[in-house]
């Protein structure tokens, strides 16, 4: 179930039945010569999509603009302060709870946002420890969830591309979406065919060591059929992780 393709009756009678709630959340930021600007937000969309139609699970809005301040050296690239996200997260659980959503599960596509939404769930839960009085307990149970570190996605990856998938414009989630639209896949050079490794700091010096966008990774065999594995690795990640986060 989609969201934004409900009325809000539809809604209230829904929470009857469920509290529960995926949210994905990406990021819009360069990807090397063949991957898609929208790739971290696509890529969690899709997933969550695929496994609320399968499971009736709700769906909310893609989180589109991440924490991305190191690839604004690339033209297209777009960030949210680490602040910024972190306040957008605050807001958005706290109207998902005001209606009685308790389980919201953030399914994330883009490894910069881990920091800043789990800081943000921590800010979140403070708000209980310091002001909600003796024994007050928040009534949410936050989660973040990365659809890239699934076991069968992991396995999956390494077994179609091992050392090669890379930590950034990764060639597993490329390959997601091609699957996703393959009216936009890609063709380049590719020169290192695998790029560089490493650390890094703002956007400058990110450009400086990773000079075509890729980190670590080696897209070139990137295909739809591909991709269209690692879909359906990732929704039953999902499915079995949100089910056992609903029990919590
Ligand atoms: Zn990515």
């Amino acid at each position: 179930m989609k969201l934004k393709l409900c009325t809000w009756q539809e809604v209230d009678t829904y929470l009857q039945e469920s509290d529960g709630i995926i949210i994905p959340i990406g990021s819009h930021e360069q990807h090397g010569p063949t991957g898609l600007i929208g790739t971290d937000a696509i890529c969690p969309e899709v997933v969550a999509h695929g496994a609320g139609s399968r499971e009736g699970i709700m769906v909310g809005p893609t989180l589109g603009i991440g924490m991305a301040q190191h690839h604004l050296g690339f033209a297209g690239s777009i960030t949210l302060r680490p602040r910024t996200l972190a306040a957008v997260i605050h807001d958005v659980v706290q109207s998902l709870d005001r209606h009685g959503f308790r389980h919201i599960y953030f399914l994330n596509g883009h490894g910069g946002n881990i920091t800043t939404v789990n800081s943000a769930f921590q800010e979140l839960y403070a708000d209980f420890s310091l002001h909600g009085g003796y024994g007050a307990e928040a009534g949410f149970h936050l989660k973040l969830g990365n659809w890239f570190t699934g076991k069968r996605v992991t396995r999956l990856s390494d077994e179609l591309y091992g050392d090669r998938n890379g930590s950034h414009g990764t060639a597993a989630e490329i390959s997601l979406t091609y699957y996703a639209y393959p009216e936009a896949v890609k063709n380049a050079e590719l020169e290192p065919r695998k790029a560089p490794d490493g650390s890094f700091r703002d956007a400058a010096d990110f450009r400086r060591r990773f000079p075509d966008g890729r980190m670590g990774s080696d897209p070139s065999d990137c295909c739809p059929e591909h991709g269209e594995r690692l879909f359906e690795a990732a929704v039953a990640d999902l499915i079995e992780d949100y089910q056992q986060f609903l029990k919590s």
